[in-house]
């Protein structure tokens, strides 16, 4: 058995093919241009590689509700050659094989609660903090799906009172997570990239406080048994600790657990597969299109 797998970003699309028992056998990396020139190098490359079924993790938003006439399409995206594009239809007629499509966070936190961070446990929550900030969500071994995936990229948080820019940078949302936090919010904050802004730099106290934040809804809102933060800007490690420190004092004492007590040391941490989160997940979709 041959399963392929695609991790479809905004800016580059990876392709890979791995045995039933999850080892890759071939990988390759393209170019995100239009449909209409990169769906048929993806088709050509499935073929060849003769794969039995096939995962998708995509940027999103997704239409992921069976009911709807475009189950299965890319939404709303500001990528706008993907926008309403039925991209698992289009796999599907094309390879004749079974498809199955998520967001590529929901597919990062599938990989991450199967192989990775939160292996053994049936809850986790994966973001990441890049180009944008998105989240997937595991609860009881499975992918949430709802109205339709969530969102927490989206999230509204309260902005940090020494924000000098605290309605964000989001075209859709004031002072929403990803206008405040993801990486270009840094760069245009403060005109510099963030790779170069100093660690005592008061932008670094301002994308701590968002981030924990973010920790302290999602413990709320749904008690993930671990949360995965990834993606270019959890590259600054020196955040960890900071993030789990502000995440305490946003508690305030209200939760009380062994991840808590231990002042959430192995509770907050970066993904355990590293980059191949996101190709992981693509895979283990692969196997849930064949309900293997
Ligand atoms: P993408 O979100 O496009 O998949 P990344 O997760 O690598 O890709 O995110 C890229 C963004 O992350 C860049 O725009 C930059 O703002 C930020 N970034 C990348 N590397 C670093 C780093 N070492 N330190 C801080 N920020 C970084
Ligand atoms: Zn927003």
């Amino acid at each position: 058995m041959r399963l392929g797998a695609l991790e479809a970003g905004g800016t580059k699309m990876v392709l890979a093919v791995f045995t039933e028992n999850g080892e890759m056998l071939d990988r390759i990396s393209l170019p995100t241009l239009t449909p209409d020139e990169t769906m048929p190098e993806m088709i050509r490359y499935f073929k060849e590689q003769a794969v039995d079924a096939l995962g998708i993790g995509c940027f999103g938003p997704l239409d992921l509700n069976p009911a709807s006439p475009t189950y299965g399409s890319i939404t709303m995206t500001p990528k706008l050659p993907w926008r309403m594009y039925p991209i698992t239809s289009a796999f599907h007629e094309a390879l004749g094989v079974p498809v199955a499509l998520d967001t590529d966070v929901n597919g990062a936190a599938l990989a991450e609660a199967t192989l990775g961070a939160a292996k053994g446990l049936s809850s986790c929550l994966y973001v990441t903090i890049g180009t944008g900030i998105g989240g997937g969500v595991v609860i009881g071994g499975k992918c949430v799906h709802g109205l339709m995936h969530p969102e927490l990229g989206h999230q509204l948080v309260m902005p940090h009172p020494e924000d000098p820019t605290p309605k964000g940078f989001c075209p859709y949302h004031d002072s929403c997570l990803e206008g405040l936090a993801a990486g270009p919010a840094i760069e245009k904050r403060w005109g510099i990239s963030a790779k170069e802004l100093p660690h005592d730099h008061v932008g670094w106290t301002i994308e701590v406080d968002a981030i924990a934040k973010l920790c302290h809804n999602a413990i709320m809102s749904f008690s993930p048994e671990k949360i995965i933060l990834g993606g270019g800007v959890m590259q600054q490690s020196f955040l960890f600790p900071r993030i789990r420190r502000r995440t305490l004092e946003l508690l305030g004492g209200y939760i009380s657990s062994p991840q808590v007590d231990n002042e959430l040391e192995d509770y907050i941490v970066p993904p355990a597969l590293d980059t191949l989160s996101g190709i992981t997940g693509a895979y283990l979709l692969a196997r849930q299109a064949l309900a293997i």
